[in-house]
């Protein structure tokens, strides 16, 4: 099983040692979860972001809509950039989880290299 100390079990990401309960079934804690949780959050919008970008330059120049359809082709990249923003959320989060560099974190907060 996992490093334990004491009463207590390593979180796998930070490595600070917390009560068994605090921690999710991948080991890892609260503070990890949400930091993460946010950092992908970001990504995602920066990503659907940049694909919404994409199909906006796509049907601008490809398709080259007409000022009646605008309005239509407008949703579309909406509704483009909030669907793909939780996609790409949840294929980061899923990401990073999966890989779970052990010490990540503790690595970022004493200065080593981030993502
Ligand atoms: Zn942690």
């Amino acid at each position: 099983m996992d490093r334990t100390d004491q009463d207590g079990v390593r979180c796998r990401r930070c490595r600070r040692v917390r009560s068994g309960d605090e921690l999710d079934r991948i080991l890892w804690c609260e503070e990890c979860v949400a930091a993460e949780r946010g950092r992908a959050a970001w990504w995602g919008r920066g990503l659907a972001l940049a694909g919404a970008g994409l199909l906006a330059l796509w049907i601008a120049l490809g398709i080259r809509p007409g000022d009646r359809f605008l309005f239509l082709w407008a949703i579309v990249v909406v509704v483009a950039y909030v669907l793909g923003g939780r996609l790409a959320r949840e294929l980061v989060f899923g990401a990073v989880r999966v890989r779970n560099r052990p010490g990540a974190r503790a690595l970022e907060a004493s200065g080593g290299s981030g993502e």
